[in-house]
Formats: C-alpha cells, sequence, structure tokens
C-alpha cells in the first residue's frame, strides 16, 4: 500500500463530523477573506485579523500566525478550494476575498462544502448561542444540547458564559433542589423528543473539571441569593451527578470540553471520579484534554464509558493528534474513537478534515510499515472512526 493512495482511500469515505458550531445560513452568505479568518481560530492566535487594507497590517499579522497550526490547515483549505496556487499575502489578499465572496453568492456553498467537498453525512451540531439547533437542516445536523445553563440555575441573576440560565431561559422560579433537578429531567426530555442526540458540557471554560460528590443539603444551599462559591460548587457537583444519571437513563451520551479552557483544572483525569461514579453514562472527552493528552489514553484504557472524541485536536496541533492517535490504537477499542472540525465554517471544515485525514493515515500508514497492523485492519480502523463509531452514538441518541 502506497500512502498516496491510502490518503486517497480516506478521502473518498463518508464521515461523521462528532462536533461542530457550524453558523446559521445568514452568515455565510456575507463571507468574505476576513470574515472566515474571524470565525476561525486563527484569530485565537493573540493578534487581531486585519483589515485587508493596509499590507504593513497583513505582513505583521501574518508573520504572528503563519507557522501557527490553526493558520496552516486553513491557509490550505482556502487554496485547495478556491485553487488559488499562490500563498496569503497582501498582494493575494483581493484573490482569496473575491474567491470567497463569489463562492458564497450560491447560498447553498457553505452547505455544499460540508455535504460534498467535506463528504459528511450527519453534523453533531453545538449551537450554543442558542441551544439545541439544527440550523434549519435536520437531515444534515443533528443537535447536541449545551448544559452549561443547568449548573447556573441555582438562582435568577447566575448566567453562563454564553448568557444563559436554564429557569430564566424557561420562565421557572425553583427554589428547591428536587424540584430543580425534576425541572432538569423535563428539559432534557422534551430535548431529546426534540432531536437532540447528545448532550455537551463546555464548563472547563468556568470552572475545575473535578466536580465531587456532595448532598442534596449541600446543593440546597446555593439555591438563595448570595451563594458563596463553595455552595456553587456543590450545587454544580450534585446537578452533575443528576445529569449523568437522567443522560445514562435517556441513552444520551455526554460530550465534555476537556484541556485548554482555563487550563487550571481542565485536564481530562479530573473528571476520573464523575466516570467512575457513572459507569452507565457514556462520556465523550473532547480535544484530546491538550495538553494532557496522556489522560485520555488513560481513561479509555481504564472506562470502557469513556470514548475519545477527538475533535479540534489535528487543528490545535497536528502533532499532538499524532501522538495521541498511536496511543489510543495502543490501549483502547476501535469502536470508542470519533473525529469531529469544531468549526464555524465550510472553509474552516475543510482545512479540520485535512488535518484530521492527514494525521489519520499517517498513523495508519506507518503501523502498516511497521508490521503493527495489517491493511485490512488499518482500513477497518480508519471507517470506524471517521463515520461507524459516530453512527453508533447517534443511534444511541435515538433509542
Ligand atoms: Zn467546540
Amino acid at each position: 500500500m502506497e500512502r498516496n493512495e491510502f490518503i486517497d482511500y480516506l478521502k473518498n469515505q463518508p464521515i461523521m463530523n462528532s462536533h461542530s458550531h457550524h453558523l446559521p445560513d445568514n452568515h455565510h452568505s456575507k463571507l468574505t477573506l476576513r470574515g472566515v479568518l474571524h470565525n476561525s481560530y486563527v484569530n485565537w492566535c493573540g493578534t487581531p485579523v486585519p483589515s485587508g487594507d493596509s499590507e504593513e497590517e497583513i505582513a505583521t499579522w501574518l508573520n504572528a500566525v503563519r507557522t501557527r497550526s490553526y493558520f496552516v490547515w486553513l491557509e490550505k483549505a482556502l487554496m485547495d478550494l478556491y485553487c488559488i496556487d499562490e500563498h496569503i499575502s497582501a498582494e493575494s489578499w483581493d484573490v482569496y476575498d473575491t474567491a470567497i465572496r463569489q463562492a458564497h453568492q450560491d447560498r447553498d456553498w457553505h452547505l455544499g462544502l460540508l455535504k460534498e467537498k467535506c463528504g459528511y453525512k450527519a453534523v453533531l451540531l453545538d449551537t450554543y448561542w442558542s441551544p439545541g439547533q439544527d440550523n434549519g437542516h435536520p437531515d444534515l445536523f443533528k443537535p447536541a444540547y449545551r448544559i452549561n445553563s443547568f449548573f447556573y440555575g441555582y438562582n435568577q441573576t447566575a448566567r453562563d458564559h454564553n448568557g444563559n440560565n436554564i429557569q430564566v431561559m424557561h420562565n421557572q422560579r425553583i427554589t428547591d433542589i428536587d424540584e430543580y433537578t425534576d425541572f432538569i429531567y423535563r428539559v432534557l426530555k422534551e430535548r431529546k423528543q426534540a432531536g437532540c442526540v447528545a448532550l455537551k458540557c463546555a464548563l472547563a471554560y468556568d470552572r475545575s473539571l473535578a466536580f465531587g460528590e456532595a448532598t442534596k443539603e449541600e446543593a440546597q444551599r446555593a439555591m438563595v441569593n448570595e451563594p458563596d462559591m463553595m455552595d456553587i460548587k456543590k450545587f454544580q457537583d450534585y446537578v452533575f451527578d443528576c445529569v449523568c444519571k437522567m443522560a445514562a437513563q435517556l441513552n444520551m451520551p455526554i460530550q465534555i470540553h476537556t484541556g485548554l479552557g482555563l487550563m487550571v483544572g481542565s485536564n481530562a483525569m479530573q473528571l476520573q471520579p464523575l466516570i467512575a461514579r457513572n459507569t452507565d453514562t457514556t462520556f465523550l472527552l473532547m480535544h484530546g484534554s491538550y495538553p494532557w493528552i496522556g489522560d485520555i489514553a488513560g481513561l479509555t484504557h481504564n472506562y470502557p464509558n469513556v470514548w475519545a472524541d477527538i475533535c479540534w485536536l489535528p487543528l490545535i496541533s497536528s502533532a499532538a493528534a499524532y501522538s495521541l492517535l498511536h496511543e489510543l490504537i495502543d490501549v483502547c477499542d476501535a469502536n470508542r474513537v470519533v473525529w469531529g472540525c469544531d468549526t464555524w465554517t465550510g472553509e474552516e471544515s475543510y482545512g479540520a478534515r485535512l488535518a484530521f485525514l492527514d494525521v489519520l493515515s499517517r498513523v495508519l500508514y506507518e503501523r502498516v510499515e511497521a508490521g503493527l497492523l495489517n491493511e485490512h485492519d488499518a482500513r477497518h480502523y480508519a471507517k470506524a472512526i471517521m463515520h461507524d463509531n459516530a453512527e453508533r452514538l447517534l443511534g444511541m441518541g435515538h433509542q
């Protein structure tokens, strides 16, 4: 088997994308080069995306971002999708800008990027700006319901980092913890009936992932006007255990953001006690817990209810994704690894897919060459991680 032949084989395989924040239709029709960059992780590199008018500004920005993995894969995507040979520079800026504007005059271009260019059969969508949406395309997008607001429903004034509080969203004034968890269960059931296939927790941007055990009495203490930090922690710890049990009952997997975020307390190993207490719940630990990728390998080794969702990781660092994938093949069965793009636009999604297929083909090819894997198993593994595992996951949510 030649490596190129193997990459071509992978490029033609359908994908079930485990995680995306693809923006609603009206955002894409207005896209420019600046818009694509602005709605991408290149905008997370600490140097503002230039307006495109000043040569000097573009040069300074390029110097800051051009070696970053986020930029490298997005640029490759744009060059490939818009058939441009020149790299992004002040001179080529308008060429990219015009190509993007023209393509998006076809209002379905962004969906075509996902369906035809990326080969996605389905995409788990986390619309954190309005949790639980399918962007009006239920054939393609399957909502993963963001549950951050559950952890801020202890009173009427708290808000999660997207500005939500589940009580306020549903016009409730509950002050009793039992009533509150009953209410949460009703919300989850309703969401499931509305088509949500998974739950998504992004609390690593707000607090440590060390969810300890808490009693009902401890949780109740936060349900007053001015709870202290410990009361809030206990409330959130208690609510997460309840949500894990409800998710198991409703057969909905829970996706949890691990790594980066606040950094302090965001490594996946912090979740070990929660996972050990909730063996009937399926946990998808996302992003390879970067930079603590070993945490994911260790947890999948010991806990059959833990899946590795390596969404975003090949874009953050292809090198880290490469290492983790090698480790996962060593320690975790082929049925519990999935990938998603974790992006806002079709262009960046295509770049994320390029990064992922580069890592996947490299790792599998090396293992075949080294005699650690036969060719048939390499193809089987690729199909599992690209499609079959996430398909099973979607099936879980539908039961
Ligand atoms: Zn995400």
